[in-house]
């Protein structure tokens, strides 16, 4: 699927690409609907509406990635209820074996993540993926997500890579349309990013199932 005699550095989304989507998808589908229609005294339907129509006004805005935005909007402590089902953070299958052969290749790695800092940080004390990982980036850093071309422009004037020799591989096409349009060579998507959800097909780039699909890497 690739040749990676010409890869040198490889861009990792965070959520939904080394880690299983389920918790996301769990906290802001059920455990946040569930908390805010206690909160509010109204059925979780009616919480799951609301929610769904003030996420969908953020959409794509750096706000929409914030845990302190929405702490303060919806007057609830984000952080602290992600913690409540914090057991639900895992790392999708082969994630340690993927980074550790991509390491020992002397590629470089890093991440980068719409996660806000809060975020990244609850899932790194979880997985401890950061060892396996070079460099870490929250588009937070930036205040600009992922999909945003200054994303990529900031991005490449703060680390040192050659977007032809570089494969970035994210479960959202948006960002990897974005990747395109700045010039990354190498895209790859995940055909299942939530374990518990129905894989998905009809992608618009190469998708992996699970990153052993992607080794040996010499
Ligand atoms: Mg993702």
């Amino acid at each position: 699927m690739l040749d990676w005699n010409t890869i040198d550095t490889v861009l990792l989304d965070m959520d939904g690409t080394l880690l299983d989507l389920h918790f996301d998808n769990f906290f802001w589908q059920h455990h946040l609907p569930a908390r805010y229609a206690e909160l509010h005294k109204i059925e979780p339907e009616i919480a799951l509406d609301k929610l769904y129509k003030r996420f969908e006004e953020k959409r794509s805005s750096i706000e929409w990635y914030c845990t302190d935005f929405w702490s303060a909007e919806l007057g609830l402590d984000i952080p602290a209820l992600k913690k409540e089902v914090q057991h639900l953070i895992a790392e999708r299958p082969h994630v340690r074996q993927f980074l550790s052969a991509l390491g020992s290749t002397h590629r470089q790695r890093i991440l980068i993540t719409n996660a806000h800092r809060d975020s990244l940080n609850l899932k790194l004390d979880i997985t401890g993926i950061d060892d396996l990982l070079d460099t870490l980036i929250s588009s937070h850093d930036y205040s600009v997500p992922k999909e945003s071309p200054l994303f990529w422009q900031r991005l490449s004037e703060q680390i040192h890579f050659d977007p032809k020799r570089t494969l970035f591989i994210d479960d959202t096409e948006d960002m990897l349309s974005a990747a395109e349009d700045f010039g990354i060579a190498h895209l790859l998507c995940i055909s299942q990013p939530d374990s518990k959800a129905t894989p998905r097909s009809d992608f618009k780039y190469p998708a992996i199932e699970h990153f052993s699909d992607l080794l040996p890497i010499n």
